[in-house]
């Protein structure tokens, strides 16, 4: 039987030191954080946590600095922007782990915050290292995990310290969990018909997610670059749009084995096309590509089939840029789709990091349903189910 996963409220944390894995991989920008979403996020895991008088010492990864200490992915400006978004002191320890972290940890009152250096600055923490993972959990007495986004990495943070210590997830976790579970189940619910718009860059990226959806979805939904492999698969003539030549014959299984699961899987119809992949190059609507063009954006009426059926759909889950949104003019799709399934009166979800800016960008953040803090660990919940992160707290 499968065990239940512990959460926050599984622990007494009064006047305990609260050991908090949490996402701040913030952009930062001369210094300063540029969104603070993912700091808000945590928000009502803290207050929830300083209410009951635990002391609160938080740790998280900042861009990839390959193990060294890197002072431009120094944590500070997010443990900064932390201070002024509570309106109270946040102490910040310069190293990550040792005597004088455990010291400021020590000495923390009643509610106190703290937050500790860039974990990635240690080698150990990619590495998953067992030792790394000890020191760190003698910083608190209970580890709670609220970084969602990280949750499909065995890193010594996620899985290793969560092994020493009483632990369980933070609230924000426990939302994603619930959502992205919740329509998972569909089909089970009867919350049919369950839509999938997948969109990007990259087919290799979504492969295992398509794999595994195309077992509960009924219709899927195929633009951004990706549709160029799955169209060139088909046998369509795509111009110089982007291909992953080495995933045909994987675009084909994929497209068989929906087929043979009665997912009707839709691709673009008519496309914007550029001779340049520049934000300047001048725009072109075509239903054949010519020979030189890339696609760059799906068509209008593409857009206006996709919104059709849209709105037959009782679950919709959206990941991937349409087309290169972040240009004015190859915008058109990915808007248009964001302005479509925010209107629906089903259960809308967004996932991936590019796919959230996109939405925050059109103004449409309030109209879905849920819009997931993780791109690559919502795949991967879709995926598996699972992920390694939560596995570790339900023991
Ligand atoms: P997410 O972060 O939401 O999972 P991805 O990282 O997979 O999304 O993909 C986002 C990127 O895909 C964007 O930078 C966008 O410009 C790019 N993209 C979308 N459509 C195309 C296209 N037709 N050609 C080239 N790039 C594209
Ligand atoms: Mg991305």
């Amino acid at each position: 039987m499968a065990r239940r996963l512990q959460t926050l409220d599984d622990h007494d944390v009064g006047g305990k030191r609260v050991l908090c894995r949490v996402d701040f991989n913030v952009p930062l920008d001369n210094g300063a954080v540029a969104d603070d979403t993912r700091i808000r996020a945590f928000l009502p895991t803290l207050a929830q946590l300083r209410e009951q008088g635990a002391r609160v010492i938080l740790m998280s990864h900042l861009g990839r600095p390959k193990g060294k200490r890197d002072e431009s992915l120094s944590l500070l400006p997010a443990a900064a922007r932390l201070a002024e978004l509570i309106d109270a002191e946040v102490v910040f320890a310069h190293e990550i782990v040792g005597d004088e972290v455990l010291a400021l940890a020590k000495d923390l009152p009643d509610g106190g915050v703290m937050v500790i250096e860039n974990l990635r600055f240690d080698p150990r923490e990619k590495a998953g290292d067992d030792e790394f993972a000890k020191e760190l959990a003698a910083l608190g007495e209970i580890y709670v995990n609220d970084a969602f986004g990280a949750m499909h990495r065995a890193h010594a943070s996620i899985t290793g310290v969560p092994r020493h210590l009483p632990h369980g997830a933070g609230l924000l976790v426990r939302r994603e969990v619930e959502v992205l579970g919740r329509m998972l189940a569909a089909d089970a619910t009867g919350r049919t018909p369950f839509g999938a718009v997948l969109g990007g860059a990259k087919v290799s990226d979504k492969m295992g997610v398509i794999g595994a959806l195309s077992r509960r979805l009924d219709h899927l939904f195929i633009g951004g670059a990706m549709a160029y492999t799955f169209l060139k698969a088909q046998g369509h003539d795509v111009g110089a749009s982007r291909v992953e030549d080495d995933k045909l014959d994987l675009a084909r299984e994929l497209l068989d084995k929906c087929a043979e699961r009665n997912v009707k899987v839709h691709l673009p119809v008519d496309h914007v096309v550029a001779e340049r992949f520049a934000e300047d190059a001048p725009p072109t609507t075509v239903t054949e590509i010519p020979e030189g063009h890339m696609g760059l954006d799906i068509g209008p009426e593409t857009l206006s089939q996709w919104s059709a059926l849209f709105n037959r759909c009782n679950t919709v889950f959206w990941n991937g840029p349409l087309g290169v949104f972040e240009w004015d003019a190859f915008s058109g799709g990915t808007r248009g789709v964001g302005e479509a399934l925010a209107s629906i009166q089903g259960f809308t979800v967004v996932g991936g990091g590019d796919s959230a800016a996109a939405v925050a960008r059109f103004g449409l953040g309030e109209r879905f349903d849920h819009i997931s803090t993780g791109g690559g660990a919502s795949l991967e919940f879709l995926e598996h189910g699972d992920l390694v992160g939560l596995q570790v707290l339900r023991s």
